[in-house]
């Protein structure tokens, strides 16, 4: 799994059809965020042969396309979070957990398998995933 960063430039361009075309690659969008004159981002996972692998690779970069491993985080906004702890009781690993003292949420990172399954528990947004 990659993170395409594309410039403004590119954001119309068929970047990911090329992919496929012209050199028989399987590109699966997972993510895309993309917006007129801004730098658009999108998750893809490319499948291929190595040889195909190497030559879209090429072509991205030859196209001013950045080209990432994927890393991915949870984030958690402390000022839009109201401790409510809805979202304790969805997490796996106890990465969300609530201080016996304060009753304030507290978030572990280190703790976090990015399930995502806090972010529709929380109504306040204040959990999103960062890729
Ligand atoms: S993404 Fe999953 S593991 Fe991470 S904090 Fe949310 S519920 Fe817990
Ligand atoms: S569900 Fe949202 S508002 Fe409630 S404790 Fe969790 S992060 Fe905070």
């Amino acid at each position: 799994m990659l993170v395409l960063s594309f410039p403004p430039r590119l954001i119309q361009e068929p970047v990911t059809n090329n992919l496929i075309r012209q050199f028989d690659l399987q590109v699966n969008i997972l993510r895309a965020r993309v917006k007129p004159r801004e730098r658009g981002r999108m998750v893809v996972e490319l499948q291929g042969s190595k040889e195909s692998l190497e030559q879209g690779l090429a072509y991205l970069d030859e196209h001013g396309v950045e080209v990432d491993p994927m890393v991915q985080e949870m984030r958690h906004y402390d000022e839009r979070c109201v401790d409510c702890t809805a979202c304790t009781a969805v997490c796996p690993t106890d990465a969300l957990t609530v201080d016996p003292v304060s009753r304030e949420l507290i978030f572990e990172p280190s703790h976090c398998i990015i399930c995502e399954s806090c972010i529709p528990a929380c109504s306040y947004e204040a959990i999103e995933s960062q890729f």
